[in-house]
């Protein structure tokens, strides 16, 4: 598989190539040049086939040449070492739930196979790959656990002070090793700005082999469509996989746009919902077609403080640019912290099901869409597990709730942190590296 830059200013170049720049040299994400379709019998006979399978299968294409069969079998194995259960909560809304992996967030999957890929890719090179990486709270956590010990790749995690949760901050600042957390006086989008920054950096590019381990890398991005594949296997074993529409609690539209992948793969989907907080860009630009970023605003669902969405392109790419045919195949809802609060609760109350913040904002766009079509089946992603926003969702629901054990192993350690003010202290401190 080629990639070309969606900037169009750059060479194509192949997958490894493209997930060891992360970003094109002219600054453009990296696409896949021409996605060929499963065959029809594929889906037909998903029910039949192990996790492993259907997502060897389906990445097979976005690797081919960089990576030979049989090491990607195994890094797709390594890759995917939990469950991908959907529960039901009525006849229309199920929830896909995401979480248990090492730190109980859905970016566990990109991490785990990116790290693998990278440590492929190194595996007969000394020259060691410095991973940078901004978070909004559960990119650094599951990157962290990803990378942890993978030979000859440096991972530097830059987080906003005060805006992730203690638990995100713990996963991410506790290991050591080859994992450096710096602490940013800023935002998230300040914090993905330095970043972006780095990359074009020519003093840091002469000085080390840079990547990146957001969703803007097609190995943390592009695995992320086997889950989708996984809820249709089992919707299909329940016999519910007719007018399957995905609501995803989106922020960079990483993730909805893997599941738009999955689409083009061809696994039938009647629609998707981006369903966000109060950072809207994309609910305001499907209304208006004006596309008016805003900075990020700070909401109880982190992870989706998002004011300039990485991925919109790649989606606005997979729809030929064209603004109604978007808008055929997406919706998008926002909704305030007061009224996901009130979701949490009708989700405990009503069907005794305790949902994180991102998930009952992916509840409330399944709610708001079948409202105008009630027969649909509605899937909304569960992607971090509700303990990691404790004070939240106990709040909410009254109830204390148990702490699983890859939460419970990490409350005690220690926080290892580096303050950072400015972009030219991030750089000084690169700098002062010899990786
Ligand atoms: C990252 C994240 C999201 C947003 O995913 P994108 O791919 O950035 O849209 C939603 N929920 C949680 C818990 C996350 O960690």
């Amino acid at each position: 598989m080629k990639y070309y830059s969606l900037n169009r200013k750059a060479k194509d170049v192949d997958f490894s190539e493209a997930v060891v720049r992360g970003l094109a040299p002219d600054n453009g994400l990296y696409f896949p040049e021409n996605i060929k379709s499963l065959p029809q019998s594929f889906f037909e006979n998903i029910t039949e086939l192990s996790n492993h399978e259907i997502a060897y299968q389906a990445i097979r294409q976005f690797v081919s040449e960089a990576i030979p069969d049989h090491e990607l079998k195994t890094i797709v194995e390594d890759t995917l070492c939990f469950d991908f259960p959907v529960v039901r909560l009525n006849n229309n809304i199920s929830t896909l739930e995401l979480f248990h992996g090492p730190t109980m967030a859905f970016k566990d999957v990109g991490a785990r196979f990116m790290a693998r890929c990278l440590g492929y890719f190194n595996k007969n090179n000394t020259n060691e790959v410095t991973v940078l990486v901004a978070t909004s709270g559960d990119t650094g956590g599951a990157v962290a656990s990803g990378f942890l010990g993978v030979k000859g790749v440096n991972v530097v995690i830059l987080y906003p002070s005060g805006k992730v949760s203690e638990i995100q901050e713990k996963q991410l600042t506790t290991l050591g090793q080859n994992i450096t957390a710096l602490e940013v006086d800023g935002t998230f989008d300040d914090c993905q700005a330095m970043v972006k920054k780095a990359f074009v950096d020519q003093e840091l590019i002469n000085h080390m082999q840079l990547t990146s381990a957001n969703s803007i890398n097609v190995a943390r991005w592009l695995p992320q469509l086997f889950y989708f594949l996984f809820a249709y296997k089992t919707l299909k074993q329940k016999q519910k996989h007719q007018s399957v529409v995905f609501s995803i609690p989106s922020g960079n539209f990483g993730n909805i746009c893997a599941g738009m992948i999955a689409q083009k793969l061809g696994m039938p989907v009647k629609h998707f919902i981006a369903s966000n907080n109060e950072n809207n860009v994309v609910t305001r630009y499907l209304k208006t077609g004006v596309y008016d970023v805003k900075p990020s605003v700070q909401t109880i669902s982190n992870a989706m403080d998002v004011g300039s969405p990485s991925n919109f392109i790649r989606i606005q790419e997979l729809h030929n640019n064209d603004f109604e045919t978007l808008k055929s195949n997406l919706s998008s809802y926002y909704f305030t912290d007061d009224v996901t609060r009130e979701a949490l609760d009708e989700i405990y109350t009503k069907y005794g099901y305790i949902a994180d913040p991102h998930g009952a904002v992916g509840y409330l766009g399944c709610k708001a869409y079948l409202e105008t079509q009630p027969n649909a089946h509605c899937v909304f992603l569960e992607t971090a597990h509700p303990t990691k926003f404790l004070d939240v969702v106990e709040e909410v629901i009254q109830t204390e709730l148990i702490l699983p054990e890859q939460i419970k192993a990490v409350m005690d350690k220690t926080k290892t942190a580096i303050a950072i003010e400015d972009y030219q202290s991030f750089k000084n401190y690169l700098l002062s590296k010899k990786f």
